[in-house]
């Protein structure tokens, strides 16, 4: 079953995103397929949009489950095209998000399955674990991996992240490779205890 997501709205600041009863976050470095993931979850083609459209993806985006639940886009971080000033405006914004909003249960650190994770990747996942934000690492683009590699591949990525193997999910969007496993954990967190 795919999430029914439903776009909700686009915010600077999280203190203009609306109340939830729990909320699950993604966030990753430009590129890593973040959007083509939440689409995919979704069952959707155009319900994050997918990198270099201008607006949106600047901004934390929040959709809806059916149940109230939430479900946040946080922007992509490292672009380099980002001029400084809007590099610190980022940075503000997420830690302010990651920090302070408390309906967060779950961070969804996407990482490139194909090349690893990047110096801002393990920055990222070193800070959240400093400041004991819950976590949780997926791996994307598993499609790229050539299955000969795959083992070594999920061994060092996880390694590198700090993880155990078995504690990293792995997902394609383009093959839907994984999709099902993790909407279901999503279902499974923002489901509110009988
Ligand atoms: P975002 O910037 O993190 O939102 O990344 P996008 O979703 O826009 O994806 C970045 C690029 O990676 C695009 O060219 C996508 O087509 C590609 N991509 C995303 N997911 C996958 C995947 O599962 N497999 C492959 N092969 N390419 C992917």
């Amino acid at each position: 079953m795919p999430l029914q997501l439903t776009f909700v709205t686009s915010a600077k600041r999280y203190v203009d995103l609306p109340d939830s009863p729990c909320e699950v976050a993604f966030v990753g470095r430009s590129n890593v397929g973040k959007s083509s993931l939440i689409n995919a979850l979704a069952n959707r083609k155009q319900l994050a949009r997918v990198s270099n459209t201008p607006g949106r993806t600047q901004l934390i985006n929040l959709f809806t489950l059916p149940n109230g639940g939430t479900v946040v886009d946080l922007p992509g971080y490292g672009y380099a095209a980002v001029p400084g000033r809007e590099k610190a405006g980022w940075q503000q914004m997420i830690e302010g998000y990651l920090l302070e909003r408390e309906e967060l249960d779950l961070v969804f650190v996407l990482v490139d399955g194909e090349i690893g994770p990047t110096k801002l990747d393990v920055q990222m996942l070193d800070w959240l674990r400093a400041n004991q934000v819950p976590h949780t690492v997926v791996a994307t683009k598993l499609d790229k991996v050539k299955p000969s590699k795959l083992a070594t591949r999920k061994k060092e990525l996880a390694k590198s992240a700090g993880l155990d193997t078995g504690d990293v999910m792995w997902v394609s969007a383009s093959k839907g490779t994984g999709i099902e496993q993790l909407a279901k954990h999503v279902v499974g967190l923002l489901t509110p205890a009988p």
